[in-house]
């Protein structure tokens, strides 16, 4: 990875991270702030800043980041109770690390959302 992120970081194992899968091209690990009892970020192994960053050769990736985080529901076995992810982009959707993740949320009814207002 060209790039130099936290996320980019932990994937070189600099630092610690509870890392719960990887693949040729996505891993994940629990986000250190959890806003769910299960919350694990997806990240692809290609540097992407953000969703809006994405080149049309790279839109794949959203695709390998889902079913990884699908694929891990399943695992775990609480896909059919339910999961929510989340990609969020640039400053009103929240992003604050600028290399493209996917949040999968779960163990519990989750609220609504949306804006904070
Ligand atoms: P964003 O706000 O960019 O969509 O999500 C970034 C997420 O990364 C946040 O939920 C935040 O808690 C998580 N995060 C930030 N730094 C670290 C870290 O060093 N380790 C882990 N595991 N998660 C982090």
């Amino acid at each position: 990875m060209s790039e130099d992120t936290i996320f980019h970081r932990i994937l070189r194992r600099e630092i610690p991270a509870d890392i719960v899968y990887e693949d040729d091209h996505v891993f994940a690990f629990r986000d250190i702030a959890p806003q769910a009892p299960v919350h694990v970020l997806f990240v692809p192994k290609e540097s992407v800043r953000t969703l809006d960053a994405m080149k049309p050769s790279q839109s794949d990736i959203v695709g390998k980041l889902a079913y990884a985080a699908a694929e891990y529901a399943r695992k775990e076995g609480f896909a059919e109770d339910g999961y929510r992810v989340v990609i969020n982009c640039n400053a009103h959707g929240g992003q604050t690390v600028f290399q493209l993740h996917l949040h999968l949320l779960a163990g519990a009814p989750l609220g609504r959302f949306g804006t904070s207002r």
